[in-house]
């Protein structure tokens, strides 16, 4: 089930499975240290192994990057009430398609790191909530959860322990508004999907008014490795404020894209040249989006010396996200790249609140009718107001997810949208680059 080749310039810890005869079996997990983890972690106590995954400088991997640990600690665990772990598996950003792997690939390690997560709070049942475009994922899954049960690892008295742990799959209806960890729980909920005005955050009122860590599949995938061998020794493999290898997804204009793990701090050229091969045909970068395409682009001469960590995004002015890595080559159009990547925020605005819903469909249509070539020269500037009067004043992210790549573009590819006023046709594009209806 693997989408490419491993690279030798991979750190393989999350990934450490793959390819193996069977991998998602509970057989081959068992056989490669499966569940040892979960045991070394039952026999420490709850801040024992909260103040390993802070040693271990984990930070979450679904795009804010907050401490895990953190995350965790927050959870009051002495409060009487039930408490939850939710996996938020709602992968939707584009350019993002690492946790489908790992669940495809090892969803016993998912379950390991939720089981742990349980010991730390006290939780007793747990959900993994499934983006709906992503059903056949549930399959893998449910096998996997029954495989669990049937071998003694989920359910009453797990391995003798004395703990109880139920886990539950969760389909999501297909809104990428449901990754939003508090939309999320509404959706959980049965209820339509918008996000709730924070504070209280999850930690103490999560799924069904309870306390809940509501993390990403990756940051869970990483806890079992963080037991094992200890929180330093992950915080090693990454850059001084965050440890551990990144899942990372390599799409665009390259001749080896998939998804590969790699070191924290790793290197963006050495990235696009070595482990993805290069741009394809011999033509030169142009543009990168580094975690998602809701992250500001990079200029080529920006990702000169960028590596792939938290710190040096934000240097940049951009952000790490979900590490879903988006390589443009020479003969992109960056009107046409903004205009689809405003179509597809304006498709999935929940509408809730006004400047997203309104300003990421005025954006959509200046730019596309801008690509068509029926832009003015008072569009450049309205193009950059219109995104940025939708920052920071929406009820959830989606509004600056929206809003920051549309201003990155417009101010760095300025010249670009010159080059297409007065009707002039396109000068950058070709077939075959992406399609916009
Ligand atoms: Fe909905 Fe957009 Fe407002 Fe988020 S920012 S609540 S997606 S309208």
């Amino acid at each position: 089930m693997l989408y490419n080749e491993p690279s030798p310039l991979e750190t393989r810890v999350l990934s450490r499975r793959f390819g193996l005869p069977d991998s998602a079996s509970l057989g081959t997990y068992l056989a490669t240290e499966g569940y040892q983890a979960f045991l070394k972690a039952a026999r420490m106590k709850p801040d024992e192994i909260i103040e390993e995954v802070k040693a271990s400088n984990l930070r979450g991997r679904g795009g804010a990057g907050f401490p895990a640990g953190m995350k965790w600690s927050f959870v009051p665990r002495s409060s009487p009430k039930p408490k939850y772990i939710v996996v938020n598996a709602d992968e939707s950003e584009p350019g993002t398609c690492k946790d489908r792997v790992l669940i495809e690939n090892d969803p016993h390690q998912l379950i390991e790191g939720v089981l742990i997560a349980g010991l730390a709070v006290d939780a007793h049942a747990g959900y993994i909530y499934v983006r709906g475009e992503y059903r056949y994922l549930i399959e893998i899954l449910e096998k996997a959860i029954a495989e669990a049960y049937a071998g003694g690892r989920l359910g009453k008295n797990i391995q003798g322990t004395g703990f109880d742990f139920d886990l539950y799959t969760h389909t999501g209806a297909g809104a990428y508004e449901c990754g939003e960890e508090s939309a999320l729980l509404e959706s959980l909920e049965g209820k339509r999907g918008i996000p709730r005005i924070r504070p209280p955050f999850p930690a103490v009122v999560g799924a069904f008014q309870r306390p809940t860590v509501l993390n990403n599949v990756e940051t869970y995938c990483a806890v079992p490795a963080i037991i094992l061998r200890g929180g330093a020794a992950f915080a090693a493999l990454g850059v001084p404020r965050a440890g551990g290898t990144k899942m990372t997804c390599l799409t665009g204009n390259l001749n080896k894209p998939g998804v590969y793990e790699l070191r924290m701090g790793f290197p963006v050229m050495k990235m696009i040249e070595e482990v993805g091969g290069g741009i394809r045909g011999g033509r030169k970068l142009k543009a990168m989006i580094p975690g998602g395409s809701s992250c500001p682009v990079l200029t080529a001469a920006e990702c000169e010396g960028a590596t792939m960590d938290y710190d040096s995004m934000s240097a940049r002015k951009t952000m790490l996200g979900s590490g879903g890595v988006i390589v443009m080559d020479d003969q992109t159009c960056m009107v046409k790249a903004a205009a689809r990547i405003i179509r597809f925020y304006a498709h999935e605005s929940c509408g809730w609140c006004i400047p997203c819903r309104e300003g990421a469909t005025w954006l959509r249509k200046i730019l596309v009718r801008f690509h068509a070539g029926g832009g003015t020269r008072a569009d450049i500037g309205l193009i950059g107001d219109i995104a940025r009067n939708m920052l920071g004043r929406t009820f959830c992210p989606l509004g600056d997810a929206a809003a920051m790549p549309t201003i990155s573009i417009v101010e760095k590819f300025q010249e670009e949208f010159e080059d297409h006023l007065d009707g002039r046709p396109c000068p950058y594009e070709h077939a075959e680059h992406m399609v916009m209806a």
